[in-house]
């Protein structure tokens, strides 16, 4: 019998560049999007049980293990697609912020269909994952592949990119939480009058630009969550002057995260942002 324990990473992701084209008359947001993995993630435990049924733990009491979690939606799917499979435990360790931008739900998600695929040797390839996924969210698909990629349609158009061009990352969450559903309903796509410039950054990364991309960094979801909460636009602020190349609001917010290109000037800036209290949460990382 193949191991009867497992544990995978879901890594956390940023938005280099966020962009709405249109509200559709079914309600969803067709986006353009320049996505990128961080090296903050969960960790997910994956235990074989004798007796069939699906058992979520988390380590967050807010963060329920019930039904609701995107834990146990992936795992039920799976588990419906390959009915053979026994039952399974899933304990997770939550250190993505929540209610942040930084699809902390959809890539536990992802991270489920890589570890029961693996526990229960079912052979699903990346294509397969991803057509499951996407019935969990949008930004699912991204994150079973992770790394740079340009996200089309509702987010599940993927396009792989080059890597971005290394660097140091800061990231912060202010003390507030966002609802990504708040932050698309109050977004008045068809009355934009800029766009991202998705395919200039994309040739940037290309070239392995940091500087060029870093200047096209740009989200038109600020629009709406910076209008609610101007400490996103404050953090911001302080990391530019603290030397950060560019700094923007990753997804729906609330998380702003910095590009350096010195790690004397990140580490710099993350003290500089801690004396302020503007964020509760602050981590320097880079690109996975
Ligand atoms: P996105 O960037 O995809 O909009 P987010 O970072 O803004 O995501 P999440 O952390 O994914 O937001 O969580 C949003 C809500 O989803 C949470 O408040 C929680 O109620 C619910 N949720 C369900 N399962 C999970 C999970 N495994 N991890 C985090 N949140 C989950």
């Amino acid at each position: 019998m193949k191991n009867s324990t497992i544990s995978k990473r879901a890594y956390a992701k940023v938005n280099l560049a966020l962009d709405v084209v249109r509200r559709r008359a079914d309600g969803y947001h067709e986006v353009r999007m320049i996505m990128q993995t961080v090296g903050i993630y969960d960790v997910l435990t994956f235990t074989r049980r004798e007796e069939p049924g699906i058992e979520v733990r988390t380590d967050k009491k807010e963060l329920p293990g019930d039904e609701s979690n995107l834990i146990y939606k992936a795992a039920k799917l799976v588990m419906e697609a390959y009915p053979g499979c026994g039952g399974i435990k899933i304990e997770l360790q939550k250190n993505i912020p929540m209610a942040a931008g930084m699809a902390g739900g959809s890539t536990d998600a992802a991270a489920v269909f890589h570890g029961m695929n693996e526990l229960f040797c079912l052979g699903m390839t990346v294509e397969e994952m991803c057509l499951l996924g996407v019935r969990i969210g949008a930004d699912v698909p991204y994150c079973i592949r992770g790394k740079t990629a340009l996200s089309e349609g509702i987010g599940e158009i993927l396009t792989e990119l080059k890597d971005a061009p290394p660097c140091f990352v800061l990231i912060a969450k202010p003390d507030i939480d966002v609802s990504t559903k708040y932050v698309y309903e109050n977004l008045h796509a068809d009355e934009l009058d800029w766009h991202p410039d998705i395919d200039g950054m994309r040739a940037a990364i290309e070239k392995g630009d940091l500087y060029g991309m870093a200047e096209l960094m740009e989200n038109v979801l600020e629009t709406v969550t910076v209008k609610k909460y101007p400490v996103i636009e404050e953090i911001k602020g302080v990391m530019k002057r603290e030397g950060a190349l560019n700094a923007l609001m990753s997804g729906s917010g609330p998380t702003v995260f910095g590009v350096f290109d010195e790690e004397g000037k990140v580490k710099e800036a993350f003290y500089k942002l801690k004396e302020t209290n503007l964020a509760k949460q602050i981590f320097i990382s880079e690109w996975v």
